[in-house]
Order: C-alpha cells, then sequence, then structure tokens
C-alpha cells in the first residue's frame, strides 16, 4: 500500500511530503512531478483556479477571491489571461492542452499521411 502524505525524494531518498515539487533537503526537482492541469478536484469552470492553486499549494478559495478582484480591478482583462492559460493547459496530469490538440489537428489536416516524418530541407 502506498503512502499518500509521503513519499522518497527521487535523488536523495529522504522522506518529503507527496506534493512537493523540490526536495527540501536536496533541492532536487522530483521525477514523478507533473506540469499544471486542470483535471483536479474542486474544480469550479475551466478549472485554471483550481489548477493554479493545487500546482503552487495555494488556497483555491483565495486563489478565486484574488482572480474575481483582479477582474474587478482591470475591467475584464484578466479573463483573457484565464482563457489562455486555459489554452495551454492540458485537462488530465499527461493529456495535451487544448492548444496543442488544435495544432496537431492543423498539422494533421497539411500533412499528407499521418505519422509521416517531417524532411527539413
Ligand atoms: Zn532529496
Amino acid at each position: 500500500m502506498t503512502d499518500l502524505t509521503s513519499k522518497s525524494c527521487s535523488s536523495c531518498f529522504k522522506d518529503i511530503d507527496a506534493r512537493a515539487l523540490r526536495c527540501p533537503f536536496c533541492t532536487q526537482r522530483q521525477a514523478d512531478v507533473v506540469g499544471l492541469y486542470r483535471d483536479v478536484p474542486g474544480r469550479a469552470l475551466g478549472g485554471v483556479c483550481a489548477a493554479f492553486a493545487q500546482h503552487f499549494n495555494w488556497d483555491v478559495t483565495l486563489m478565486r477571491i484574488a482572480f474575481i478582484a483582479s477582474l474587478a480591478i482591470t475591467g475584464g482583462l484578466v479573463l483573457w489571461v484565464y482563457v489562455a492559460a486555459w489554452l495551454m493547459t492540458p485537462g488530465p496530469p499527461h493529456g495535451k492542452a487544448p492548444l496543442a490538440k488544435l495544432f496537431d489537428a492543423l498539422g494533421n489536416l497539411f500533412s499528407p499521411k499521418q505519422g509521416a516524418v517531417q524532411r527539413v530541407s
């Protein structure tokens, strides 16, 4: 059975917090760390606030309050940042971001055969 609250550092093998991005002892970035993703528990709309909150270990409520406050202050400009962040953040942990999927789809439209190796001349 796996302990969900701690793991051993992938470099120095000391016990560290399971969600730690870096080891507090040797400061190595952990091998099992995945990037930002939106399929996290507690997502409300696009999951961007929840994703950032989980990734940086922030409080999701404070994150949303800060987001809504900055929406009001900037007159909605931050909404475009939200949309951009949504486009560039994959849903599942090892999935592809919507923007990456779009580029893949566009690339397949113009390439003669799927999986063909592109020649660089
Ligand atoms: Zn370590």
